[in-house]
Formats: structure tokens, C-alpha cells, sequence
């Protein structure tokens, strides 16, 4: 058997997630069970959506976890780079082989034809999806189009009859009509690989023997072991783990869940509590303990134990095990050593002070003034939003807005964050007094408190997307139904 390598392979677009952490975790618990290695890659071929601060929450979130990788960014096992911006020549040199056999082939079709082929196809009830169109070239005019410089794309070429058939791990026998399978690209325009062709590249490249991951890539599976077997390379092992629910066993999201490690991190989470909760995600230890170190649960890991009904990411259960770790764990000399160390987390005293240093004249009025950057959710009810110009609903619809137009902020300063709520509130009609107050109650607890874009600034976006959904929950919540209604006024009234 060839040595067990497993990996992650984040793409950095945004923040870390708390799926990622649970994919970490099983990919290293194999890895570790087995003697081998565990890698960590940087899918960054989106070159618009990657950056770099992403890439960097992610790393920092992983280590502060515990998930530390064998081999990646920072650490060199000798299969480098671990990051796909930086591996393009590897990829150009292997699209030439599929180009040569004629197992990809260029494209030449711009958008507009593809859009019209996919409405068309709509229309016809047919499965949407490339058609082939430039397979039916010649080898000559296609040679002249690319010396003219004509843009194009390579394409996978996916055989139109028969099925794929390939085994996962948890799951057994897959198979999927390859008339289903797009001709996904291969090679964009600009020249850069896309996630199907670079992450299967690289899996060979750094010998991955398991591949380990959300099961929402079952259906890109046929497209990687088509270029496995087109390239002669050996497949390896699939193995698709169920996802994160919320309780309500919808796919965990934003919505309804924190879903950014970060926001566990601001919350005061041991990070040794949130990954051995994520460890109980589809997961149990054989003696049914649900409290288990990180070095327990790779002695014991098997894969073949993971259960694929959704496992639910319960927050009150979460908060249970964190209970259990700060009582049963923690001395009182280990608890003010951790709690020091999350509430005097580097930056951000720096960042409050300015804040309120005018404004104090005895150290014991910073609490009063400061006090809602180191709570959780504030406990508040509708009552704490009575205003004489602005009624319940009217609360809850600048809340929701406030919150997305938070959420498409391209920059998150202060100055940025008061430009979107001017903006909004001159669209939504309010005076910018009305528009603030549900603001101020909600994120600090108090109509009159610090100023408001500035508390945003510093609590950051996932502790103040909790606040602001906790505040719409106080005042009565918002229907899937409705929901729906606001976001299209929503759309309207955003600039
Ligand atoms: N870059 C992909 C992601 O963001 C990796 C998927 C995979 O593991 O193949 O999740």
C-alpha cells in the first residue's frame, strides 16, 4: 500500500469556514491513524475572489484549532507549492498531454452562444450543458484560430453515452450517466487551470492517496477520474463525508448558524471544545465518549464509522461540551490565563481605546462604555426597541438591510461601513437618527453608546451578523416568506 496522504485544499474567498475545520479534522485523524501525512493546498485559481487575508484567516484558524498540517504554505514536504497561483506551469505543461491525445480540446464559443444554448436547452426541457460544438472543428481551422489569437478555452472531453462508475468509500458503488456530466473547462481564457483540472493535477502531484471531503463534490467526481484515467493515472480513494446541518437539518448556513470559525473564536470557545465537537460530527468514538482530545480521536479514527445521516451543528450542545472543558479542564489559575488571553486577544484593546479614551474620566467607566465588545449575544426584547418614529417592522427591515448591505461590503473600515448606512438610510427614507437607533440597540445593548459604525468595525462581521439577527429574533423574527419580499426591496433600494 502506498503511504497514506491525505489533504484540504481551501480555496481563500472568504472566511475560514466551520466546514473546512471539519474536513481538516477527519483528513488528519486518517492521516495520523495510518502513519501518513496530512497537506495543506491553497486552491487560489479564482483569481478575483482569492486573497490573501482570506488565505491567512484560514491558516490562522486551522492552527488555532490545533489542525496543523504536515505539509503546505510554511512547510515544505518537498511537493511545493502549495498554493495553485503559484504552480501554473505545472498545469500548462499537463494540458499539452490532453491537447496531444486529444482528450481536451480548445473552445472557441463566447459567452453569448453559450447563454443562448443554455436557454434553448431550458426551453426544451433538456439537461443544460456544453453541446460539443467546437469538437466538430478541424484540426487546421482550430490551429488558425488560436494563431490569430482568438480567445478560447480548453475543454474536458466527456463522452456522451455510457455511465461512470466509481466506488467512495462510505458509500460504495457510484454511477453517473455521463450524458449528466458537463464538458467542464479545463483551461480558462486568461490561461489560469480551473478547480476540476488543478486540484486533480495536484492530488497526483502531491500523492494523495484519499481524498476526503464535502459531499457536495460527488457530483464533480466523474470529471476527475475521467482525467485520471485520461492521463493513465491510478484513482484515488473517494470518500465523501455528509455535511453540516442546522438543526433544522437545512445545510448549514450563515442564516441560521454562525458559520465562520472566527465568530467561535470572538465568542470565547476553547478551540479544544469546537474540534472535538466537529469530531462528533458523524463521528463517535467506539466507547460512545463524547468528550475526546485531538490525540484520542486519531488513536481511535476509522473512517468507515462516519454515519452519512446529516450531522446537526448544534450550538446548545456546543455550549455544553465548552462548559464541560472550562470546568472539568481548566484550574482557576488555566481559566484567567485563557480568558486573559481571549479578552486581551492582541488588537483589540488597541483598537477600543481610541474609542473611548475622550471620553472616560476613571478607568471604571470603560465597561460602562466599552462592555458590549466582550459580551455574546445581548439579551434583548422588543421592548428595548420602542422609538417614537419607528415601529417594529420598521426596526426589523433597517436591521435585515443594515445587515446585507454589511455583508457586500467590498472593504470593512469604519469610514466604509458609515458611507453604506448614509446611503441606505437616505434610500430607505429614514433620518439617519431613526435609521441609527435600532443599530445601537442591537449591537451594543443601549440607544446611546459608542459610535455605532465604529463598534461594527471592531466587533467585525460575524459577531455583529449574530447581534443583528439576534435583535431581528427579539422583535419577532423574520418568515422564509417574507424574507423573500424584503430582499427584492432590497435590491431595489441599494445603490
Ligand atoms: N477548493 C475546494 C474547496 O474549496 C476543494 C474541494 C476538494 O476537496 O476537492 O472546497
Amino acid at each position: 500500500m502506498p503511504p497514506v496522504r491525505t489533504r484540504i485544499a481551501p480555496s481563500p474567498t472568504g472566511d475560514p469556514h466551520l466546514g473546512t475545520a471539519y474536513i481538516a479534522l477527519f483528513n488528519r485523524c486518517f492521516a495520523r491513524r495510518h502513519g501518513g501525512s496530512f497537506v495543506l493546498r491553497i486552491e487560489d485559481t479564482d483569481r478575483e475572489r482569492s486573497s490573501r487575508q482570506s488565505e491567512d484567516k484560514i491558516l490562522q484558524a486551522l492552527r488555532w484549532l490545533g489542525l496543523d498540517w504536515d505539509e503546505g504554505p510554511g512547510r515544505d514536504g518537498g511537493k511545493g507549492p502549495y498554493r495553485q497561483s503559484e504552480r501554473s506551469a505545472i498545469y500548462s505543461d499537463h494540458i499539452r498531454i490532453l491537447l496531444e491525445k486529444s482528450l481536451a480540446f480548445p473552445c472557441f464559443c463566447d459567452e453569448k452562444r453559450l447563454a443562448d444554448l443554455r436557454r434553448e436547452q431550458i426551453r426544451l426541457k433538456q439537461q443544460p450543458g456544453y453541446d460539443g460544438h467546437c469538437l466538430g472543428l478541424s484540426a487546421d481551422e482550430t490551429a488558425r484560430r488560436i494563431e490569430n489569437g482568438e480567445r478560447h478555452v480548453i475543454r474536458l472531453r466527456v463522452p456522451r453515452e455510457g455511465e461512470c462508475v466509481f466506488q467512495d468509500l462510505l458509500r460504495g458503488e457510484i454511477r453517473i450517466q455521463w450524458s449528466q456530466v458537463d464538458m467542464p473547462v479545463l483551461i480558462k481564457s486568461d490561461g489560469l487551470p480551473t478547480y476540476h483540472f488543478a486540484n486533480v493535477v495536484d492530488d497526483r502531484l502531491m500523492e494523495i492517496s484519499h481524498v476526503i471531503r464535502g459531499e457536495e463534490w460527488i457530483s464533480s467526481v466523474p470529471k476527475h477520474v475521467l482525467l485520471y484515467d485520461s492521463f493513465g493515472w491510478n484513482r484515488p480513494v473517494f470518500c465523501h463525508m455528509p455535511l453540516l446541518r442546522n438543526p433544522d437539518k437545512s445545510k448549514l448556513s450563515k442564516r441560521k448558524n454562525p458559520t465562520s470559525i472566527g465568530y467561535y473564536q470572538a465568542m470565547g470557545y476553547l478551540p479544544q471544545a469546537l474540534r472535538n465537537y466537529l469530531g462528533t460530527m458523524g463521528w463517535s468514538m467506539p466507547d460512545g465518549e463524547e468528550k475526546f482530545s485531538l490525540a484520542e480521536m486519531e488513536a481511535r479514527f476509522d473512517l468507515k464509522r462516519v454515519s452519512l445521516g446529516g450531522p446537526i451543528f448544534d450550538r446548545e450542545k456546543l455550549d455544553w461540551l465548552n462548559g464541560r472543558y472550562l470546568r472539568e479542564d481548566l484550574d482557576d489559575a488555566e481559566f484567567v490565563k485563557h480568558f486573559a488571553e481571549w479578552a486581551f486577544q492582541p488588537g483589540l484593546i488597541e483598537q477600543i481605546t481610541p474609542l473611548v479614551r475622550q471620553r472616560v474620566s476613571r478607568f471604571s467607566d470603560v465597561t460602562g462604555l466599552a462592555g458590549h465588545f466582550l459580551q455574546g449575544e445581548l439579551a434583548l426584547t422588543a421592548e428595548d426597541f420602542t422609538h417614537k418614529h419607528l415601529d417594529q417592522d420598521a426596526c426589523r427591515r433597517i436591521l435585515l438591510f443594515s445587515l446585507w448591505s454589511l455583508e457586500a461590503l467590498p472593504d470593512w473600515n469604519r469610514d466604509a461601513i458609515e458611507a453604506g448606512f448614509q446611503q441606505l438610510a437616505e434610500n430607505m427614507e429614514f433620518k439617519i437618527r431613526d435609521f441609527l437607533f435600532p443599530l445601537f440597540v442591537a449591537v451594543s445593548g443601549k440607544p446611546v453608546s459608542l459610535s455605532v459604525f465604529d463598534s461594527i468595525a471592531v466587533l467585525g462581521l460575524d459577531l455583529t451578523r449574530a447581534r443583528l439577527r439576534a435583535a431581528i429574533e427579539a422583535l419577532g423574527g423574520i418568515s422564509g416568506k417574507q424574507q423573500k419580499k424584503l430582499e427584492k426591496e432590497f435590491q431595489s433600494e441599494s445603490p
